[in-house]
């Protein structure tokens, strides 16, 4: 998937559509990775134009490594609402930064219904500082 500058791209996941109604943003939602069971881990970026965003400092914020942990979903929803919004702080924070955002990093989880572990059986939260790729 291609940036885009300007326009209304909208992101739908979980039913919830989401419109940028700003022409002063660039945003980008690509595929970073596919879980063992194939499922896309979405990567969105989200900075104030394309020129700009590989040289600004960058801030990563991931959600759902514990599937059962739903509330983390509706804070990533308000995260992205407003880094995506007219606010005012929300057009300072992109003229300074690029924001990474990984909605959904553990989606064998959620679809399964665990709790904390990937289809694997692991918790991916537990694995920073010796990943595998199998997991
Ligand atoms: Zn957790």
């Amino acid at each position: 998937m291609q940036g885009t500058q300007g326009g209304t791209p909208s992101w739908q996941e979980n039913g919830c559509t989401i419109e940028i109604p700003t022409k002063c943003i660039f945003y980008k939602r690509e595929i970073m990775a596919r879980s063992i069971c194939g499922l896309p881990l979405y990567q969105i970026t989200i900075s104030r134009d394309s020129k700009t965003y590989k040289r600004k400092p960058v801030v990563i914020i991931t959600s759902r490594v514990h599937a059962a942990e739903t509330p983390s979903s509706y804070v990533f929803d308000g995260i992205y609402n407003f880094l995506c919004s007219n606010n005012s702080e929300a057009k300072f924070l992109r003229k300074f930064y690029t924001f990474i955002l990984v909605p959904t990093l553990n989606p064998d989880g959620v679809v399964c219904g665990n709790y904390r572990s990937s289809i694997s059986g692991v918790d991916l939260n537990r694995q920073w500082i010796q990943p595998d790729e199998e997991f």
